[in-house]
């Protein structure tokens, strides 16, 4: 059964007492999960659909699939993209320490009051921003003489090809031929 939306990865128990199974649909809000960092701007909500399952009387089985949009700068030309990331999360929440049965899944302890994701969903995300952002595996980046943009602009820079030339090099000669004897 579909509750509209929410917007919070909070949830109340008390909808959950009279059922066995919930599913919402969620859009939070970057900021309100303070996911505020400078190498990825989160531009759009966090679009999440949540199911919490009731095991047993005090055991709550969620699962969660979230997917946003972030703003990463490429590291060869940094020109901002945009990307798409996704990430799912499985929890068991308990009411006791102990842990009720094997599970996959990993275990939260809470009040039996209220399951909060919140947290999760943030370390989850921030997973899931690419460390070597290209925005394309073809980028050209920068001239490392003049700073044009190579991908559009282009440039007349002469560039040398900079790997080490060992053939054309005497002393490299010389030392080979000191090794050899
Ligand atoms: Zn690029
Ligand atoms: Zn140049």
């Amino acid at each position: 059964m579909q509750e509209g939306i929410k917007d919070t990865l909070v949830f109340d128990m008390k909808d959950l007492r009279h059922e066995d199974f919930k599913e919402y649909e969620v859009l939070v809000p970057p900021a309100s999960l303070s996911l505020n960092y400078e190498e990825a701007e989160f531009i759009k909500p966090l679009s999440c659909t949540v199911q919490l399952f009731r095991q047993g009387d005090d055991n709550v089985y969620v699962t969660a699939d979230i997917e946003t949009e972030i703003s990463v700068e490429c590291r060869r030309c940094i020109t901002p993209f945009a990307v798409d990331i996704a990430t799912k999360l499985e929890l068991l929440f308990s009411m006791s320490r102990e842990s009720p049965e094997e599970s996959e899944a990993d275990e939260r302890y809470y009040d039996g009051e209220t399951v909060d994701i919140s947290e999760d969903v943030r370390q989850m995300l921030v997973l899931e921003i690419p460390a070597w952002a290209l925005c394309s595996e073809t980028c050209e980046g920068l001239c490392p003489e003049c700073g044009a943009e190579l991908n559009s602009d282009g440039c007349s820079c002469e560039r040398v090809d900079t790997s080490p030339a060992q053939a054309s090099n005497p002393f490299s000669v010389l030392s080979k031929m000191l090794e050899d004897n």
